[in-house]
C-alpha cells in the first residue's frame, strides 16, 4: 500500500505537534481549538530537575507507553523510525492492541512521576537518552501527546489537557480494537486467552528483559506470532483506507476490557503501584463513550478560555493571540 505521507508527519494542535493521524481520528473542531503554548513544560530544560530531582536524561518518560497498533503500523512505515519501531517489537513491549506494560514493568514502575528512580526503574525504551528526545515523536501516543507537569493556565490548562487526554485515548483503544477485527484477528479468542493469564503471572514477563514473554505473547498473537509487525502494518492499512471515518468509527466500536486480568494485577500489586500509571494501562469500571469525552473536551477548551479572559481582565491586559508557529 501506498504510504500517506498526510498520515505520517506530525501536525500541530496550537503550537503543540502531534500525530497526523489525529486529522483523522479526531472531529475537526479540535484543530480550530484555541491551544495555548505550555512554556512552563519546558521539557529540553525540565524544571522538574531541579524541582523534584527527575532523572536530567529521562525526566517524565519513566514509563512503558500505550502505543496502539496502527501508530505502531504507521511508524514502521516511516524509513527514519522504522529500525527504532522494529526493535521496540522485537524486544516484546507489544501484544496486539500495541505497546502495553507487562506486569513485571508495572511492578516496577512505582517510581513514575515520583522523580525518584529506584535501581531497575523503568525508563521508555524510545527515548533517545543521550539527545533526550522520543524516537518516535511522530507516532507517540495520546497521552505522551498531552502530557505537560505544569500548565500556563493553571487548574483551567490542565483540566483541558486532562479531557482531551482522555479523549484520544478511548479513541486509540476502540481503533486499535477495531483494527484488529478489520484485519481478520480473532478478538474474541485474544480476550478470551488474556483473562487466562491471569493464572499465572510470573509466566507473562520475561525475566531478563522484564517485557511480555514468548509464552504470553503466542498466547495472544495466536496464529499472528512471528507476524506482528505484517499485523500492526495491517492494521495502519485499515487505519489509511477508512481515514475519512475514524472518529465516527471509534465511536460505534464497542469496547471490551479484560476485568479479570486487570483485577488480578490490582489484587496482586496492591498498594505498590503507581495509581497514575494504573489509571492509564488498566482503566476502571466501565468505558466512558466517546462523544462524552468528547463533550467533556469541549466543556474544558471553553472554560479555559473563559479563565483566560477572567485573567487577562483581572490583569488589565488584552489575552494574549495564539498565534501558531
Ligand atoms: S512534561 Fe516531562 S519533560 Fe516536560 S517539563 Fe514536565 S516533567 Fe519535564
Ligand atoms: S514514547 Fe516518547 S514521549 Fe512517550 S514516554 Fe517514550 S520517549 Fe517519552
Amino acid at each position: 500500500m501506498k504510504n500517506d505521507d498526510s498520515i505520517l508527519q506530525p501536525i500541530r494542535l496550537g503550537t503543540h505537534l502531534v500525530p497526523g493521524i489525529w486529522r483523522y481520528m479526531l472531529p475537526d473542531d479540535v484543530f480550530y481549538f484555541r491551544v495555548d503554548p505550555e512554556v512552563r513544560s519546558s521539557c529540553f530544560n525540565c524544571p522538574q530537575v531541579k524541582a523534584h530531582g527527575f532523572h536530567p536524561s529521562i525526566r517524565c518518560c519513566s514509563y512503558i507507553p500505550r502505543v496502539p497498533n496502527f501508530l505502531l503500523g504507521l511508524a514502521l512505515m516511516d524509513p527514519g523510525v522504522r529500525p527504532v519501531a522494529q526493535n521496540f517489537i522485537a524486544t516484546g513491549y507489544s501484544i496486539p492492541e500495541g505497546s502495553q506494560v507487562s506486569p513485571h514493568h508495572m511492578e516496577k514502575s512505582i517510581g513514575f512521576l515520583s522523580g525518584k528512580l529506584p535501581q531497575g526503574s523503568v525508563i521508555c525504551p524510545l527515548l533517545d537518552q543521550n539527545t533526550k528526545k522520543c524516537q518516535i515523536y511522530a507516532f507517540r501516543s495520546g497521552v505522551c501527546s498531552t502530557f505537560f507537569c505544569r500548565h500556563d493556565q493553571g487548574e483551567a490548562g490542565a483540566e483541558f489537557w486532562e479531557s482531551l487526554t482522555d479523549l484520544v485515548t478511548q479513541v486509540e483503544t476502540a481503533l486499535a480494537q477495531w483494527a484488529l477485527e478489520q484485519a481478520g484477528f480473532d478478538l474474541g479468542l485474544y480476550f478470551e486467552r488474556f483473562e487466562t493469564l491471569a493464572q499465572d503471572l510470573e509466566a507473562c514477563s520475561n525475566p531478563e528483559t522484564g517485557t511480555w514473554s514468548d509464552h504470553a505473547r503466542r498466547q495472544l498473537f495466536g496464529v499472528w506470532y512471528g507476524r506482528e509487525e505484517e499485523l500492526f502494518q495491517a492494521c495502519a492499512a485499515q487505519a489509511i483506507a477508512h481515514k475519512k471515518d475514524l472518529f465516527e468509527i471509534a465511536g460505534r466500536q464497542k469496547l471490551r476490557q479484560t476485568p479479570g486480568y486487570d483485577t488480578t494485577i490490582r489484587q496482586r500489586l496492591g498498594p505498590l503501584y503507581s495509581h497514575s500509571l494504573i489509571g492509564e494501562a488498566l482503566p476502571d469500571g466501565e468505558p466512558m463513550p466517546v462523544r462524552n469525552l468528547w463533550y467533556s473536551t469541549q466543556l474544558a477548551h471553553r472554560n479555559l478560555q473563559l479563565h483566560r479572559i477572567q485573567a487577562s481582565q483581572d490583569s488589565g491586559h488584552e489575552p494574549h493571540s495564539n498565534q501558531q508557529t
